[in-house]
């Protein structure tokens, strides 16, 4: 930790992001403890991770993390990840995190993108590195959790480019990204990402719909 993180932890010290109590970093051990019961048990060997059903605390913290300008809240994420040895073993076996990007007039507006946030912190710590300028959003669409199931495929579809293939080429490449749902953003990603010359292409999301 560098010397402005101390200084601001010492000043404004790290609180549980889910129940808020102070002195046990960004998740509490209850907290923790109580989280286990979403979790979902992924073989580490598919290509594809998920760390807890969309319920309850998961899936409140996560869309006040996306839609409510709680930007602290990648602190959590980012705590609930490290701690989860399976998730880390499954992230080890890329060569690099390529978070799911989102518009740039999304990024504007909100301020941040959600995964990267979480995936750069998550990335440094792991040692694999993350690119965020490889893929981008190149179409501004409305957001899939607006649609029903069956609109989200056509709502996905080539909306992703790759702008630098250099960087993704003969990679292994894992895609991060905060929800699955029906899977239509991580299947265009993917199949953007194979196009472009990646050697294999892995899902990691925080949570599985
Ligand atoms: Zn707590």
């Amino acid at each position: 930790m560098d010397f402005i993180s101390k200084i601001l932890d010492f000043i404004f010290p790290p609180a549980c992001g889910i129940c808020g109590k102070l002195g046990q970093g960004y998740l509490c051990s209850n907290c923790e403890r109580e989280l286990e019961k979403y979790k979902i048990r992924t073989n580490i060997r598919t290509q594809r991770y998920h760390l807890f059903r969309y319920e309850q605390d998961i899936r409140d913290k996560i869309l006040d993390y996306k839609f409510n300008d709680k930007s602290y809240l990648y602190h959590l994420f980012y705590e609930i990840l490290i701690k989860d040895k399976n998730a880390c073993e499954f992230l080890g076996d890329y060569d690099i995190i390529v978070p799911v990007p989102i518009h740039r007039k999304r990024k504007w507006k909100r301020g941040y993108n959600q995964c990267e946030l979480v995936a750069k912190k998550i990335g440094t710590n792991l040692g694999i590195c993350v690119v965020t300028d490889a893929l981008e959003k190149k179409v501004h669409t409305v957001p899939q959790s607006s649609l029903l199931r069956q609109e989200r495929l056509q709502n996905a579809k080539d909306v992703y480019n790759v702008k630098n293939p250099s960087k993704i080429e003969n990679k292994k490449v894992v895609i991060f990204d905060d929800i699955y749902t029906t899977g239509a953003t991580a299947y265009e990603c993917k199949k953007t990402l194979e196009l472009a010359g990646a050697r294999k292409v892995g899902v990691m999301t925080i949570a599985k719909d």
